[in-house]
């Protein structure tokens, strides 16, 4: 596991705008990058169409991945939101965690939103600290 992730106050903005335009919905992405740091951030459509459920569209996602390898970056990141809560990650979202990534929670309550970042093993969430500079 990893013990923070770094993002720039952009690629947060670029996050929250998106899930906030999909909101009542779940949306999703990836955010690509090296080592600890997150260099671009890349939306995939939530197939699910869902406010509880987040599937994301497999040819947008493999698209993304092709762009990842294309850029020499890593998978750093899944991102979804939750846009009536919890901050944290569901059970549903452990039970389905496919990649070794920190999986980010983007949360709304009283219209604000949050970003908490987890990363699940052997069924087990920890929390991996997001830090959020200039
Ligand atoms: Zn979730």
């Amino acid at each position: 596991m990893i013990a923070h992730l770094i993002l720039t106050v952009q690629q947060v903005q670029e996050m929250i705008d998106h899930v906030n335009s999909h909101a009542p919905l779940e949306a999703c992405g990836l955010l690509a990058g090296k080592n600890d740091r997150v260099e671009r951030v890349l939306f995939v459509q939530n197939q699910a169409q869902s406010p509880v459920r987040f599937v994301m569209d497999p040819i947008e996602q493999l698209k993304a991945f092709d762009w990842i390898d294309d850029n020499g970056l890593d998978l750093l990141s899944i991102f979804h939101s939750h846009p009536a809560g919890p901050e944290t990650v569901s059970p549903t979202d452990i039970a389905e965690a496919a990649y070794d990534v920190v999986h980010i929670i983007c949360s709304q309550k009283d219209d604000q939103w949050k970003l908490r970042g987890f990363w699940i093993e052997n069924h087990i969430s920890t929390e991996v600290t997001l830090k959020i500079i200039e």
